[in-house]
């Protein structure tokens, strides 16, 4: 232990300054603090503080997500925490900056889990030639990380069939690929039938992706899904 922590030198995840080696917090006192601010913002739609938006998911026009929780608003163009944050989840799964998004985002959908027996979480899978390249997928590594929490159970309830990425469509195309990407996966299908499904993700955009996975969810029998993210556009 000892050793590693003299191998491995901590860095923040966002500004990329050196932390202590005894820090395993994964920002900065500076990043952290601009992270806090962030999360306090309000939402660029509705004006409600971020942890009270009422916007929900507007991909999801057969309103098959009851109810949804993001931490942070997203801007591609402008430079923030967030941003930096989502870009990390990306491309290593460090588990300190997992575990910390994961502990707060675990606390905002607390209030979704009225029986625990009957909740489970299920990420919203990788592109699968992208887990080939990372080797993770980012949205089940924040499920585990928000279970160690909540203690529900993750169940990879989706698979990624697709091959082609949402980011450089439009909208229509984005709706099309996400119908076509995603399918519920036979071997665990018995296990998300009459229950209350958190659907995980790392960046809700557009929307299409978490509306399509929500519909093959209720399809295959969940009772309720609700959507839980780190940041929405
Ligand atoms: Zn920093
Ligand atoms: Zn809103």
């Amino acid at each position: 232990m000892k050793l590693l922590s003299l191998l491995f030198v901590p860095k923040c995840v966002s500004c990329g300054k050196r932390l202590s080696p005894e820090n395993d917090a994964p920002l900065c006192k500076e990043c952290s603090e601009r992270w806090e601010k962030e999360k306090s913002a309000r939402c660029n739609t509705c004006g409600q503080p971020i942890a009270s938006c009422w916007c929900g998911v507007k991909a999801d026009v057969k309103h098959n997500i009851i109810a949804e929780r993001h931490l942070a608003n997203y801007n591609p163009s402008a430079e923030s925490v967030s941003k930096r944050i989502i870009f990390a989840m990306k491309k290593k799964a460090y588990r300190p900056l997992f575990d910390k998004i994961g502990a707060e985002l675990a606390n905002e959908i607390k209030r979704f889990i009225e029986d625990p027996e009957k909740t489970v979480l299920v990420n919203v899978p990788r592109i699968k030639r992208s887990v080939r390249e990372y080797g993770f997928d980012q949205a089940l590594v924040l499920s585990e990380s928000i279970s160690a929490v909540l203690g529900v159970p993750v169940v990879e309830a989706l698979e990624h069939i697709g091959s082609t990425k949402q980011k450089k469509l439009d909208l229509k195309g984005r709706t099309a690929n996400a119908k076509k990407s995603f399918s519920v996966s036979e071997k665990h299908k018995a296990e998300i039938k009459g229950k209350r499904v958190i659907l995980v993700d790392d960046l809700v955009t557009s929307g299409a992706t978490s509306a399509r996975c929500a519909q093959l969810l209720k399809r295959a029998g969940a009772e309720r899904v609700y959507l839980a993210c780190v940041a929405k556009a």
